[in-house]
């Protein structure tokens, strides 16, 4: 007997269980075979097929498709903790949301450095303009 959770519940919603291991989708009739008292693979159907995100196991969440590596984050950081000195714009502003709606659209992913982000490079970005 499986313990109850509102994660199967979920899933019975949208798929019939055929047999201990097997599970028909209610949206689109395929059919997911399962490993028994497991249903990660007719979750992973919903979520995937159609959008039924909420049923992805914590193992299964895709990373943010948006989301951009972090070298170039720190790339953007530094380009961005450079401006914000060169023009004297408060550490905050990338934050706001102006600057917000054209970073989605320019650089999708990147959200620009915090406040505390600026605060700590600041330091050793001051004395690198220093020396140029
Ligand atoms: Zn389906």
């Amino acid at each position: 007997m499986g313990r109850p959770s509102s994660k199967s519940s979920i899933v019975s919603q949208f798929a019939d269980k055929l047999s201990p291991n097997e599970y028909k989708c209610k949206l689109c009739s395929k059919t997911y075979h399962c490993g028994t008292g497991t249903n990660a693979n007719i979750r992973r159907h919903l979520a995937n097929a159609h959008g039924k995100t909420n049923l992805y196991s914590k193992s299964q969440v895709p990373r943010n498709p948006d989301s951009i590596a972090p070298e170039k984050k720190r790339k953007f950081d530094d380009a961005a903790i450079k401006a914000i000195i060169l023009d004297s714009h408060s550490f905050g502003d990338f934050r706001r949301a102006g600057m917000q709606s054209f970073l989605q659209v320019a650089m999708p992913g990147y959200k620009g450095p915090t406040a505390r982000t600026v605060q700590r490079n600041l330091k050793a970005l001051i004395q690198q303009l220093k020396k140029i």
